[in-house]
């Protein structure tokens, strides 16, 4: 199987001197294309930076990564940007749409940025597929938090992304709308073929996924498939997660 992203030997420093952090030590992984991996770890394992250096939104101090087959290495704040653009999608726990413009318009936003052209058969089916078709006129606030959530992930669709990266996705939902959004992601995974990449501290989230990579200290400890909520939550618990 290809990688869809692939990182070696990634670190990441943060600061200098003796007020150094190492955010990433070392780390080396594959993500293969078609599958939905969850990036669990302890507050402050690198889990956010894991993240930012994959999906080039910040550049590791050493080691190198690869969307597809293109090395991140060396490229210019522009040439990310584009990348970013083109090739990657991203959900937040902030759903971050556009106030001012419908359902519709949000959801294409990636590609008008992008100068491309609107697929409207694909258009279709991602905004049916995410349970918006009644509502593409609707603006972000007649939407409810899930709807919101839906309408990012469309979002992150349309481009046809080589990756999606979510960022504690279901952070700001109620249980029952989370169970719906990490459906949903799923089956973008295993309907569409999607690759999706999520950093949760949830277990009940990160059971969705069929891999888990555990970080601890920058580094990738442990990996987990078909994980279940309980053997998540046991594998952070022996982690130290939940300690005060
Ligand atoms: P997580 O997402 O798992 O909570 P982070 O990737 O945010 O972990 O952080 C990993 C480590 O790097 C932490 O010790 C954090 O304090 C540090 N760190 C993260 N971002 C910065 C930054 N911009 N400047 C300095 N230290 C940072």
């Amino acid at each position: 199987m290809t990688d869809a992203v692939r990182l070696d030997a990634v670190s990441k420093v943060y600061g200098r001197g003796q007020g150094a952090v190492a955010a990433l030590r070392e780390v080396s992984v594959g993500i293969p294309r078609g599958t939905f991996t969850a990036v669990m770890g302890p507050s402050g394992s690198g889990k956010s930076t894991f993240l930012h250096c994959a999906a080039g939104l910040d550049v590791p101090s050493s080691g190198s990564v690869r969307l597809g087959g293109t090395d991140l290495a060396g490229m210019d704040e522009n040439a990310l940007t584009l990348l970013r653009r083109h090739r990657i999608g991203f959900v937040f726990q902030a759903f971050n749409l556009v106030s001012a413009l419908t359902v519709t318009e949000n959801i294409t936003l990636p590609l008008e940025l992008a100068g491309a052209r609107v697929d409207r058969a694909w258009l279709d089916e991602v905004v049916h597929r995410v349970g918006l078709g009644g509502r593409t006129d609707h603006r972000p606030a007649q939407l409810s938090g899930g709807q919101q959530q839906r309408v990012a992930i469309a979002r992150a669709l349309v481009t046809r992304p080589e990756v999606v990266f979510g960022d504690e996705p279901t952070g700001a939902l109620d249980t029952m709308t989370a169970r719906d959004v990490l459906t949903l992601l799923k089956e973008a995974v295993y309907a569409l073929g999607q690759t999706v990449v999520m950093v949760t501290h949830d277990p009940m989230a990160a059971a969705y996924a069929g891999t888990v990579l555990f970080l601890a200290d920058g580094q990738i400890v442990d990996t987990m498939t078909a994980p279940t909520a309980e053997k998540v939550a046991e594998r952070m618990t022996r982690l130290g997660a939940w300690k005060r």
